[in-house]
């Protein structure tokens, strides 16, 4: 049994197309399959569509979130409802703008042994040019943290039940699901494709979205930034040794007070940097209280039928 996994958030425009595209894939992937569309607590029609889509044909599902969590999370809820049914899942975007040619080879490599399956982007072509330079700046950053990322791969994957239990058991709130499946480790394979542009609709991710989960990836998996913190503030204690000892040597020698002005400015300066380390670190606190919370993931509000 495959759960082809699809997180919506008012994505009313595309889930026609999208669900008769992928119902005529179905058969092709020569096993029993379901489509699982998850709807984020969407504002538009997206809900009452899965319904009648749902009510149309038995292959496709759907569960309403209470309230709008974001894609990650939305993932990991369509991902917890299918654990306990599928033997593996595949996880896309509504859009479609992932290649669904490509699910047929991952489901190949899922039953040569594949756990997990990647999708990546051969090319970034349908991306603009702020989008293309922003994500390749977004990956090297990652890896000088020293954080395992695949390159160019968004959440276009097939996971094995086996890895997904192991994902689920994964206790933290802050969900990096790119970041965290990469730890999972198990057999990985790669499947490349290229990226199409959104059919209907706008991006689920605009620039805010998209900077925050930037954020999350780089916090939620490096201390690096941390370590940052301790490197300046140790280049800042030498230079101000430095100082220390030209200030002293000046007094001595001339009883005066000069160097009022690179006084007033290192003041400045340093206030400055203690204040930027005091917000990286507060990143970090945030996450503790977010962590020490436990909340639930999301909260489901409803499902189709009641025989699944
Ligand atoms: N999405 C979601 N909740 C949100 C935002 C987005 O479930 O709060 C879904 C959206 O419906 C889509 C996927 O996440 O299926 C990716 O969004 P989108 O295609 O707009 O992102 P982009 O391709 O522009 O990065
Ligand atoms: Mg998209």
């Amino acid at each position: 049994m495959i759960y082809i996994v699809i997180p919506c958030y008012n994505e009313e425009e595309v889930l026609p197309g999208t669900t008769s595209q992928l119902l005529s894939l179905l058969p092709t992937l020569g096993e029993e399959a379901r489509l699982l569309y998850v709807d984020d607590h969407s504002g538009d029609t997206t809900w009452p569509l899965i319904c009648s889509l749902s009510a149309a044909h038995p292959q496709v599902l759907g569960l309403r979130l209470a309230h709008n969590v974001g894609h990650q999370r939305a993932l990991w809820a369509g991902m917890e409802a299918a654990a306990c049914h599928a033997d593996a899942i595949v996880s896309i975007d509504a859009d479609l703008q992932d290649d669904i040619q490509v699910i047929p080879r991952m489901v190949k490599d899922f039953r040569e042994g594949a756990d997990i399956v990647y999708g990546v982007r051969r090319s970034r072509g349908s991306d603009s040019w702020f989008k293309r330079q922003s994500a390749q700046c977004f990956y090297w950053l990652m890896k000088s943290m020293g954080c395992q990322t695949v390159y160019n791969h968004a959440d276009f994957r097939l996971m094995s039940r086996r890895a997904l239990q192991a994902l689920l058991a994964y206790p933290e709130r802050n969900l990096f699901l790119r970041g965290m499946v990469p730890t999972l480790g198990f057999n990985c394979r790669t499947e490349y494709y290229d990226r199409l542009p959104r059919t209907a609709g706008t991006s689920k991710y605009p620039l805010g979205k998209m900077l925050a989960l930037a954020v999350e990836g780089i916090t939620s998996f490096s201390v690096g930034p941390l370590r940052l913190i301790s490197l300046i503030g140790l280049v800042f204690v030498l230079v101000a040794v430095c100082v220390c000892i030209r200030a002293l040597v000046i007094f001595l020698e001339s009883g005066a007070v000069p160097g009022w002005t690179s006084v007033i400015i290192s003041i400045w300066f340093i206030g400055g940097v203690i204040l930027f380390a005091l917000g990286i670190t507060g990143e970090y606190i945030s996450k503790i209280y977010t962590e020490v919370k436990r909340r639930p993931h999301y909260l489901e509000q409803e499902r189709t039928g009641t025989n699944w």
